[in-house]
């Protein structure tokens, strides 16, 4: 079998639940877990989650349903409501909670006629200029659907864009504009993703909806006491397949972007863009080889990558190498400096683990 497996934590997974509901104890935390929770298999995550939170959050109604087909009773958020009208029954059918951030959405839902009235979360733009009605019209659409019968429990709901920054300005542009509406209205809210979730508590409203933070990524510029306890979810572990002994200047892989600077020795490691690893990896990438840290040398392939193991005695053919996450040692890699290497976000990196690696829970 090819070593290359994607060990999930569940363990860890809770421990960062229960870090998001300690930042903010007045909320209720819906767990964010779209994109197949973020790579990390969507249905054992939410089964793992299930006895502890009050919601989950998912990006489309096939998200949803695979939720449910996995025994997952709780409430479920489309978080970009339905993509078509048609989608309306399975959401009453399954007792889906719904956003709206368009006109013909809402008028999609006061056409329907659902057998029970439907929870929803009224989405509006407070300057991430993607989704949401603007600030000015959704006063009106608020009413139309606080007045209708197909409308359960009625909310108000953004997204910030810059909550990571440690520059506030534009994150306060956005919460000042949303908490007069909502005052206005006497509206819920929820607002807070992972950042603003572990740096404004200004933005705690009655709901959070946390994301990658749960899986253990560090989403902030600065990191703050509480992102220092998070804990990967997801170890990304290979193992060393072939050794090679370089002469000073000989390259190694495609292009020959590396070259050794010394007598080298080189580790193949089973892993490569064809399971989702980041080809833009540069040399210097770190890795955690027997749980010693070294770095990526020479272009990422498909099916491998190569790694200078030089300094690395113990370095041989079936050692454990960690793309990210936890070595069996307890060393860590986090996923977040493993992107900064990528030029991306762990977002990516997690999301971006391909079928074809295995994910094995733990
Ligand atoms: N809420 C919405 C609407 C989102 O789109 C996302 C993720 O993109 C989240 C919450 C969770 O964000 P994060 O993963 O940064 O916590």
């Amino acid at each position: 079998m090819r070593p290359l497996v994607a060990h999930i934590d569940l363990d860890a997974l809770r421990h960062n639940y229960q870090l998001a509901c300690q930042c903010a104890p007045q909320s209720r935390s819906l767990a964010v877990i779209k994109a197949n929770a973020y790579g990390h298999g969507a249905v054992a995550c939410a089964q793992a989650l299930e006895s502890q939170v009050p919601a989950f959050g998912v990006a489309c109604i096939e998200e949803a349903l695979a939720l449910r087909e996995g025994g997952i009773t709780k409430p479920i958020v489309l978080l970009e409501g339905i993509f078509s009208a048609a989608e309306l029954p399975l959401v009453d059918h399954h007792q889906f909670w719904v956003a709206v951030h368009s006109a013909w959405q809402v008028d999609a839902l006061l056409a329907f006629s659902p057998q029970q009235p439907i929870p929803v979360w009224l989405k509006v733009d407070s300057g991430m200029h993607r989704l949401g009605f603007e600030v000015k019209e959704a006063s009106a659409v608020w009413q139309r659907l606080d007045n209708a019968p197909q409308v359960a429990a009625l909310h108000l709901m953004s997204h910030f864009a810059t909550a990571d920054a440690s520059d506030g300005r534009y994150f306060t542009q956005q919460m000042q504009a949303l908490q007069t509406l909502a005052k206005t209205l006497g509206a819920p809210l929820c607002l807070a993703n992972s950042p603003a979730t572990l740096a404004w508590p200004d933005a705690h409203g009655d709901w959070n909806r946390p994301g990658v933070m749960l899986y253990g990524s560090d989403p902030l510029e600065v990191a703050n006491d509480t992102t220092r306890q998070l804990r990967p979810v997801m170890s990304l572990r290979s193992e060393i397949i072939a050794l090679r002994e370089l002469s000073e200047g000989e390259p190694v892989g495609y292009g020959g972007r590396w070259h050794a600077k010394r007598r080298s020795r080189i580790a193949v490691v089973a892993a490569g863009y064809g399971d989702g690893y980041d080809r833009h990896a540069v040399d210097g990438t770190p890795v955690l080889v027997n749980g010693q840290r070294c770095a990526i040398a020479g272009k990422v392939s498909m099916d491998m990558l190569t790694v200078d193991v030089t300094d690395i005695q113990s370095a041989a053919i079936g050692s454990e190498v960690v793309l990210w996450g936890a070595a069996s040692n307890g060393a860590v890699l986090s996923v977040d400096e493993v992107a900064r290497y990528c030029d991306t976000i762990s977002y990516t990196l997690l999301t971006g683990v391909l079928p074809r690696v295995p994910r094995h829970y733990q």
